[in-house]
């Protein structure tokens, strides 16, 4: 089985001293791939500092210097994986940035590319803001070659008129009724793959998160732990005196302990060989 970090909202705020507190350890054990924000606009991001959240100003990456050499060197050691994570990620309409809207492959491909040659890396995967994408967003992510993190389902765009999106609904919905928890499966719709992520949050389960992990491992499939950096501090509701980080270490200390785990980056495991569904 593959296990994976996802980490998003890494954005012009974000400081390198952030990062290292969330991830200067757990990095040299294994890779984080960081969701970044091209060019952060606040609005609703909890991931940007109080006093300039709800504000529409456009805040670019590059205007950072030290995040992004940090960026930089972290990812030439193989300890981070940069992500495109939306263009703005807010709107001034407020909706997500991806449900809808006719600019969305322009905004993938410029995205994509200022980060590339501003980080020195090569991006494989799109995570779309709020979790959210519509048939656009995925059309515009699939006709450059990137994929998705997460899974945009019927009310995310897969096309209702392929029998590809029936027969991996029907798989998904068997599972589901079987007793089957999270999507252990990369999922293939033909133009692009999907990955799912399992939310580390401070309404997530640990013990749901470890039963998701025991799912992927009978199935030797995928589990990717979804986190933020920014709430790695903040206690969780529902497992007790743990906060967000100790349950993300719980997760990786089960990966670390069983030699069927095999941890690599979000794109790494979504673009290599391994079986899709
Ligand atoms: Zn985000």
């Amino acid at each position: 089985m593959y296990f994976c970090i996802r980490d998003d909202d890494t954005n012009f705020f974000t400081t390198p001293d952030d990062l290292e507190h969330a991830y200067g350890e757990i990095s040299r054990w294994g890779p984080v791939s960081l969701a970044i924000i091209p060019f952060c606009r606040p609005g609703t991001n909890r991931a940007v500092p109080e006093h300039v959240r709800d504000r529409l100003s456009i805040h670019p990456l590059h205007k950072n210097r030290s995040l992004v050499e940090y960026l930089r060197d972290g990812i030439a050691q193989g300890r981070f994986e940069a992500m495109l994570h939306g263009f703005h990620h807010d709107e001034e309409h407020g909706k997500p940035e991806f449900a809808e809207g006719s600019d969305l492959a322009r905004r993938v491909m410029d995205g994509r590319k200022y980060l590339e040659d501003l980080l020195g890396a090569s991006i494989r995967v799109f995570v779309p803001p709020h979790n959210t994408i519509g048939r656009q967003g995925l059309r515009a992510l699939a006709r450059v070659g990137l994929h998705l993190g997460g899974v945009a389902g019927l009310r995310g765009g897969w096309p209702l008129t392929s029998l590809k999106t029936w027969l991996l609904w029907s798989r998904l919905y068997h599972w589901r009724k079987s007793g089957g928890l999270g999507i252990p499966w990369i999922l293939d719709l033909k133009d692009h793959y999907e990955i799912a992520g399992n939310a580390v949050t401070p309404r997530s389960s640990l013990q749901r998160n470890e039963m998701i992990f025991d799912h992927a491992l009978t199935k030797d499939g995928v589990f990717c732990a979804a986190t933020h950096y920014w709430e790695l501090d903040m206690p969780s509701l529902e497992s007790g005196a743990l906060t967000v980080g100790e349950q993300l270490r719980k997760l990786i200390a089960r990966a670390q302990s069983d030699s069927r785990v095999t941890w690599r980056s979000v794109g790494e495991i979504v673009s290599t060989g391994i079986p899709k569904v």
